[in-house]
């Protein structure tokens, strides 16, 4: 049924005003929230930096600069302001690294674990260039590493100061580092995954014929922050044809009886990691060829799961849900899965043809669906860590069709509680 989306609120649809996402942490709404320290020890920030510099070394690089986002985060806990005056992490291959901020930056940097980290803390003023700055405190480099999320105004002035030196993505090395999660960082994926499921719980009561997708939508975004995520990162509440659009948001598109809602959301928790989990729903029971090609995507999505352990590649983990799915493979549009931790979409990304080996530690989803337009859709999704010997499912709700009575639904979802 064709629709107009209607961005009632911002906060709710995570859209800008021309439709297009927003990043997800501006549609933050209040005071900017710090991404947590929780496990940030700085022993472990000491080790983080020192295999940054090896893998620096190893991937050919002289240094490698990093700008603010994930990678700032996980190498030295400081969770900068992007701006358009630089701030950059500088690891060399083989000596001490240093930190370059604006000097206003100055005390927020050391306010974070860079305080104790006892990593020099380098401030440029106004009037002075901080890309000369970095190239003459590395001196006679011959190339130098590139964060994958640095700005391309920061990335052209920084060769424009150092025109001899050979520019490359360092993304590949970092990846490798974050890919592969600490015990703590699991359990801060745990209570991520636990709070998110705790979400899902109450979804079943806000579930009524005739709300709309965007009154569904701003009732979970409530609820992500009542069960202890500091931020919301997306919310998607896709009913009937809608559900054939994996990315689809929300909109004021009208729910009705026997037809699937997938609903996939996320958010950060205060600890900096994040949450991802799709459960899809119906009120009353939809038809059955639908009720037969769930059916067959729950087994695909559980013999995926099953399948990880360590030595395995990722590709083979896509090819196991593709292979169950049989005919309805087809419309199994996107990979089977992503990386998470500080950010929802990391390395490893699960998808054909990828030989990436999994390794103990690495955690990411596993969310086979099916996508058929102008019909329906559905998605499972969980998030799964590879153990010594197997995987841990982090997602535990029940992954069958949640199907609601008519009528059951509280409208609101006030209040908190399971209902089946
Ligand atoms: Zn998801
Ligand atoms: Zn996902």
């Amino acid at each position: 049924m064709p629709y107009e989306r209607v961005l009632v609120d911002e906060a709710v649809t995570h859209m800008g005003p021309l439709g297009f996402p927003r990043c997800p942490r501006a549609a933050q709404k209040g005071p900017r929230r710090y991404r947590g320290t929780m496990e940030m020890r700085s022993d472990d920030l000491r080790m983080r930096l020192a295999q940054a510099g090896t893998a620096a070394a190893a991937a050919g690089l002289d240094a490698i600069v990093v700008t603010p986002g994930a990678n700032l985060v996980y190498l030295v806990g400081y969770d900068a302001v992007p701006l358009e005056r630089i701030t950059a992490l500088v690891i060399p291959a083989v000596g001490e690294g240093f930190l370059l901020v604006p000097r206003l930056e100055k005390l927020a940097a050391l306010a974070s674990p860079v305080g104790e980290l006892g990593i020099p803390v380098v401030t440029w003023d106004e009037a002075d260039d901080p890309y000369r700055m970095i190239a003459d405190r590395l001196g006679g480099i011959d190339t130098i590493g590139i964060a994958d999320d640095m700005t391309a105004d920061k990335v052209l002035r920084l060769r424009d100061a150092m025109p001899q030196v050979e520019q490359r993505l360092a993304g590949a090395a970092l990846d490798r580092l974050r890919q592969r999660k600490s015990p703590a960082e699991i359990e801060a994926l745990r209570e991520a995954a636990a709070a998110i499921d705790r979400v899902h719980a109450r979804i079943p009561q806000l579930l009524q014929v005739g709300r709309t997708e965007v009154e569904v939508g701003a009732d979970i975004d409530r609820m992500i922050r009542e069960e202890g995520h500091a931020m919301v990162d997306f919310i998607i509440v896709a009913s009937g044809s809608n559900a054939a659009s994996p990315h689809h948001a929300v909109s004021d598109r009208v729910i009705q009886a026997g037809e699937p809602i997938v609903i996939d959301i996320g958010g950060t928790m205060p600890s900096g990691y994040c949450s991802d989990c799709t459960r899809t729903y119906s009120i009353e029971q939809p038809p059955q060829e639908y009720l037969d090609a769930y059916d067959r995507l729950l087994k695909a999505q559980q013999i995926a799961v099953d399948h990880v352990r360590p030595g395995v590649t990722a590709g083979s983990i896509d090819s196991r849900a593709r292979e169950h799915l049989g005919d309805l493979a087809e419309f199994f549009i996107h990979r089977t899965g992503h990386g998470i931790g500080l950010v929802t979409h990391e390395e490893p990304y699960i998808m054909d043809s990828s030989d990436v080996l999994i390794e103990p530690g690495m955690a990411f989803s596993v969310e086979p669906g099916f996508y058929v337009e102008n019909l329906w859709g559905a998605r499972i999704e969980d998030i799964v860590v590879c153990t010594d010997d197997g995987v841990e499912s982090l997602n535990t709700r029940p992954r069958e069709l949640c199907i609601v009575p008519a009528g059951a639904g509280a409208g609101t979802g006030a209040g908190s509680g399971e209902q089946t």
